[in-house]
This record gives structure tokens, sequence and C-alpha cells, in this order.
């Protein structure tokens, strides 16, 4: 049996956080000698929103890079493709734009609550609005079988899955329905309280954060609004630092005793909170150590995404040969 594929990826708009480790990175490291594996460091959907400043996107290419290396992708097995270098991918969007409807791409609830967050309105840029369709193009061009991803991109699955049959039963089947897998927990809370840690909403624990930031965000996390005191009883559900302790504090013994006297009012949030931030600690220091480790090696890590882009690059060229065909749009070799 011929290997599953798996492809899925970030936008390069920051460093990655917390979120994107449950949400996605967790599974792709746990899944990549199984799978042959294809990350896309979504530079073309970063543009989508960040058009008027696309000198931020290089230098955050490599900062998302040095976070795939950080938490244990390994570029033998995972390869790391920069989405603008792959201009199949352009092409594949365009032909995929005759098979989605405007009515579709209005019902998309991922992509109504971020033109609600960036007030876009009516003046939303048609390739914002219309980026779940070069989501699908990115997807179906390497023939994913699998795309581990955080449960806001549930619409984007589902999307292109619509794309890929109406492309099948229009033109032969060619591509690939893929399957969505959500991570443990498919979407982590902000700090803030918020339901998703998100870069854009500026309520994030990076994977790169150093000591001292890292305590100063987990200290400022929300916690309960209703409790005042250290003696009032606290609620533990809902609570984004509880939360985070169910998630990364390996010791549930402790995380247990926790709870159990946060409800009953015998603990205080700063020792909840200092206890969270020495997990979090354990969590973070040996990724923070490789990712300098990596950091201090630039040019190897542009190297790792030459060839990785490379690879992901014969992909894409080997489906849209198949995509012309299908399509009779190869009158002649060019
Ligand atoms: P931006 O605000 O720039 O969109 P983002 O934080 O939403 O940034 P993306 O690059 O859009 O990050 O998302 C990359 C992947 O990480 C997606 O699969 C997404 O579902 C997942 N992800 C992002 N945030 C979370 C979260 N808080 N919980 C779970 N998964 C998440
Ligand atoms: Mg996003």
């Amino acid at each position: 049996m011929e290997t599953k594929r798996i492809l899925t990826g970030d936008r390069p708009t920051g460093p990655l956080h917390l979120g994107h480790y449950v949400g996605s990175l967790k599974n792709r490291v746990r899944l990549q000698d199984e799978y042959d594996t294809y990350i896309l460091i979504a530079d073309l959907q970063a543009l989508t929103d960040n058009f008027e400043h696309p000198e931020r996107l290089g230098h955050n290419v490599m900062e998302v890079a040095l976070d795939y290396l950080a938490v244990g992708l390994k570029p033998e097995r995972a390869k790391i493709v920069v989405q603008s270098k792959v201009p199949e991918l352009a092409e594949l969007t365009f032909y995929f734009m005759n098979l989605v409807t405007v009515a579709t791409l209005e019902r998309n609830p991922t992509v109504k609550e971020e033109i609600r967050q960036r007030q876009f309105g009516r003046r939303v840029p048609v390739g914002f609005w219309a980026y779940p369709i070069s989501q699908a193009a990115d997807i179906a061009i390497f023939k994913a079988d699998l795309v581990p991803v955080g449960e806001d991109q549930l619409p984007m699955i589902e999307q292109t899955r619509e794309i890929v049959r109406r492309f099948n039963s229009l033109y032969g089947r060619v591509l690939v329905e893929p399957e969505a897998l959500l991570g443990e927990v498919a979407r982590l809370p902000g700090t803030d309280g918020s339901p998703k840690m998100s870069k854009s909403l500026n309520n994030c624990i990076y994977l790169s954060d150093p000591p001292e930031v890292l305590r100063k965000r987990v200290m400022g996390m929300f916690t309960d609004p209703t409790r005042i005191h250290a003696t009032d009883p606290g609620h533990v559900e809902g609570n984004p630092v509880f939360t985070y302790h169910d998630v990364f504090n390996p010791n549930k013994a402790e995380v247990e005793e926790l709870k159990e006297r946060y409800r009953k009012g015998k603990v205080g949030d700063v020792e909840v909170k200092e206890r969270l931030y020495q997990a979090l600690e354990r969590f973070l220091a040996p990724i923070r150590e490789r990712r300098a480790a990596f950091a201090a090696k630039p040019n190897e890590v542009r190297e790792i995404l030459i060839e990785g882009t490379r690879k992901g690059r014969l992909v894409a060229q080997a489906t849209m040969e198949e995509v012309r065909a299908a399509m009779k749009l190869n009158y002649f070799a060019t």
C-alpha cells in the first residue's frame, strides 16, 4: 500500500504558540514517520491580510521554520515547503475558483469571524475572503489524505472536500478527498480567556518566549472573574489557567489537588499560576534550547527550506500535469 500523505501548515504572521502546538504541531511530530509529510509555510495566505507589509513575511518564514525544527519536526521526514515558491498553487487556485460559489464562501463561519475581527466589513479584500479556495488548492495539489489542524480549520477542510468532489465528478478522478485530524485540544483558549489563542489577538504564549516573558504572561492570565479574594470559592471550568494545567502539567495529582483547593477557596491565583509557570517552563525549556541551536545556523535552516520546497514542488508539478490533462488544457507541451 502506498504511504498516506499529510499536508498542513501555518501562516508566517509571527512565531508559533501553544495553540499551534496542541492543535496541530503535536500530531505532525507524532505522525511524521508514518506519513509522507509536507508542511506549508503559507506566506501567500498571510499576504491576504498583510499585503501592505510584505516585508514582514520573510522574517516570519524563518521564525516559523525554527519553531518547526524546535518542536521536533525532522526535515528528512517532514518536508517544509514555502508556499510562494510553488507557483503551481496559484494556477490550481484559479481553476478552483470556478468550482465555488459566492454563497458558499459567504457561509464560511471562520472567515466570517475573521472579517469581523479585522473590521473589514464589505471592504474585505477579495484575496482574504477567498483564501479558503487557495487553501483547498494547497491541500489538493499534495493529494493529502490527512490534514492535522485546529478546530477553526474544519470549514476549510469541508470546503476542500466539496471542491475535490466537484473537480473529480466534472473532470475525472484525479484529486483526493482529505480528512481533518484535530489535536487533543481542538481549540486552546487565549491567555485573556477568549476562546482562541491567536497571533492576531495578542493573547498568546509563544513556544520561543524566554522564561521571564513566560512568567509575565502566565501571571497576567485571565482567571475566574467572579473571584475577588483567595478565600472565595473559585470556578475551575472555563478558567484558562486550569485548562492549561490540564494540557501542559503532566503532574495530574498536583493539578487535582490545586483544583480541589481552588474550588474551596483555599489557594490563591498566584500559587496556581506559579505552578503553571513551572510546568510550562519544563515543557518549553528543551524546545527553546533546540530552537537556539538551529537559530545559530541560519544557512542550514535556509537549506532545509530550499530542499523541502524543491521536493514539494515536484509533487505539485506532477499533480498539475494530471489536472491539466483531466481538464483537457494540455493542448501542447510547454
Ligand atoms: P493568525 O491570527 O495569523 O491567523 P493563528 O494563531 O490563527 O494566526 P494560523 O497560522 O492561522 O495561526 O493557524 C495554523 C494552525 O494552527 C491551524 O491548523 C490552526 O487551526 C491551528 N491553531 C491556531 N490557533 C490555535 C488554537 N488556539 N488552538 C488550536 N489550534 C490552533
Ligand atoms: Mg489563523
